[in-house]
């Protein structure tokens, strides 16, 4: 067994491997590091997917492969809140195509006819 001096803290110390430093030492220079390692993978990882969005992708593919489909049906199949819908149509986020009959809102305004949205576009750009 090889006996050295910690360069940090100038104990004697067992050396086994790695560099010139004590247990006591090695464990706060690698904590430094490993915090150091984590702050930085924080910085650089995006945040997790909401589920929220899985289904929001979910739901917009549906409408695309489903165009005709009533809210009731979106709602049902894709299990989510009628109500969940809304807002993502209110947000201008899902958008019906224009043979979806059942698909037709009204502007908040002016009460024409819109595919998504709460306002018509006459109303949007005022
Ligand atoms: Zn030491
Ligand atoms: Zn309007």
């Amino acid at each position: 067994m090889e006996v050295r001096v910690c360069k940090n803290c100038r104990r004697l110390f067992k050396y086994i491997y790695g560099p010139d430093l004590c247990q006591d030492c090695i464990k706060l220079v690698s904590k430094g590091e490993k915090d150091k390692i984590n702050k930085e993978l924080a910085a650089t990882v995006k945040p997790l997917i909401t589920e929220e969005e899985v289904k929001y992708e979910q739901v917009k593919d549906y409408i695309m492969t489903h165009p005709k489909s009533t809210i009731i049906q979106i709602s049902e199949i894709n299990q989510i809140t009628p109500m969940k819908l809304l807002e993502w149509i209110r947000e201008d986020r899902l958008e019906f195509s224009e043979d979806s009959a059942n698909a037709w809102f009204k502007c908040a305004d002016c009460g024409a006819k819109i595919k998504s949205g709460r306002f018509c576009n006459r109303c949007k750009i005022r």
